[in-house]
């Protein structure tokens, strides 16, 4: 789950990492209330979306008077804000956010995220921060240190000085880097985050570190225990497919391919799609209706994919180990008929009560083509997606 840059800067201050002053805003009106509040000479408005690369798609501006706040809080307001990070048609800006203006010396990096591989925890740090890190991480790896930490120990104060040094912080404001960076673990840890992120950190004139962007993103599966960060789900900026697959306890992901892919369990769901590359073809989606799929369940699913317009044809891939393979062609057949399916739709299924399932489908008199092994399921949906 990923959260707004003014929210994540909320949890940073309760950490104890400096942030600029900021005050979110949903209006005009509300960022040139703001900018009073805040007071001047320098503000900053920032479109706040779920995107990284704000400031080089333009959501990011200075001002230099309240006038300016108001007429770049009603520019930024309502665009479409494309970044390298949303699609191409861009996300709708609906919040700002209005900082005061911080005096940059050095604009720096720090992230920290979950390395599977180690089983430990990555800091990261560059000299190089700013709105090129992904530039410096490709080209110059060696300019972003790396810390291993072990999760039973925190990242430790020779740790810690090791990544200020080796970013160039100037002895005067060790201390200060080393608060920062040990307030960020904190942050990650205690939030159960999968990645949290300051890009820039800044060294300002008076040998200060400030926070200017925050990013968090928070592990789904530890969410159960945290509601003050289930609060901050911003809907709008996501995928209403996702929000109304998640109301059904559905896994689902959309992608950029053709062919629908409804399949029991998640494992099974990621070898469908991979059968389905293997013979050219490319998912629509991810879509794991679970163990215990019921007929409404699996009519849902079947309307969510059908939302998607590059769906060109539909591959069922059905385990029935639990779930019984009847119940999953009963659902095939009403959801069929409720959503007037009119794409090719193959079936494959295997396991419990497999001959009734095949047979109900069978007698359906619905165009349902058949398929038997996974292969053949995948080179028949191929082929059935390419000759629409
Ligand atoms: P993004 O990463 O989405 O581009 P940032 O919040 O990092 O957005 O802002 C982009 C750039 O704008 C920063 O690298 C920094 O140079 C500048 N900036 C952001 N906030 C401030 C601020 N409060 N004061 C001065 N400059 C800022
Ligand atoms: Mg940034």
């Amino acid at each position: 789950m990923k959260i707004h840059e003014y929210q994540g800067k909320e949890i940073l201050k309760q950490f104890g990492v400096p942030v600029p002053r900021g005050i979110p805003c949903f209006s005009v009106d509300e960022a040139v209330a703001a900018a009073n509040t805040l007071g001047g000479p320098v503000w900053v408005v920032k479109a706040q979306i779920h995107a990284g690369g704000r400031g080089k798609g333009g959501g990011v501006k200075l001002a230099r008077s309240v006038d300016e706040v108001r007429s770049l809080a009603t520019s930024i307001l309502g665009m479409q804000l494309v970044t390298h990070q949303t699609s191409p048609e861009g996300q709708k800006v609906r919040r700002l956010l209005v900082e005061e203006g911080a005096d940059i010396r050095k604009e720096l990096y720090v992230g920290i995220v979950t390395d599977r591989g180690t089983q430990r925890v990555c800091v990261m740090a560059s000299s190089e921060g700013g709105m090129d890190i992904e530039e410096v991480a490709a080209h110059t790896p060696e300019k972003l240190l790396k810390v291993f930490v072990d999760p039973a120990t925190g990242l430790t104060d020779g740790d810690a000085d090791s990544l200020a040094r080796g970013i160039g912080i100037p002895d005067a404001s060790l201390p200060k880097a080393r608060a920062v960076l040990q307030a960020l673990y904190k942050a990650y840890w205690d939030t159960d985050a999968s990645l949290a992120e300051i890009n820039p950190l800044i060294l300002t004139g008076t040998g200060d570190i400030i926070a200017l962007d925050a990013k968090f993103n928070f592990d789904p599966n530890a969410l159960f225990r945290h509601p003050e960060l289930v609060a901050l789900r911003d809907l709008d900026e996501e995928d209403p497919a996702e929000i109304e697959a998640s109301k059904f306890d559905l896994a689902y992901i959309q992608l950029d391919g053709n062919i629908g892919c409804l399949v029991n369990g998640a494992g099974l769901a990621m070898a469908t799609m991979d059968t389905i590359k293997l013979f050219g073809g490319e998912p629509a989606n991810f879509l794991d209706v679970g163990g215990g799929a019921t007929t409404e369940k699996v009519t849902e699913a079947f309307k969510i994919m059908l939302r998607n317009p590059n769906v060109a044809a539909i591959l069922v891939n059905i385990f029935g180990g639990i779930m019984r393979c009847d119940v999953i062609a009963e659902g095939v057949i009403s959801a069929s008929r409720a959503v007037g399916l009119t794409v090719p739709l193959v079936v494959r299924m295997k396991g419990t009560n497999e001959d009734i399932g095949k047979k109900m489908l069978a007698d359906s008199g619905l165009p349902i083509i058949a398929a038997d092994t996974m292969a053949d399921a995948a080179q028949k949906v191929v082929s059935a997606a390419a000759a629409r």
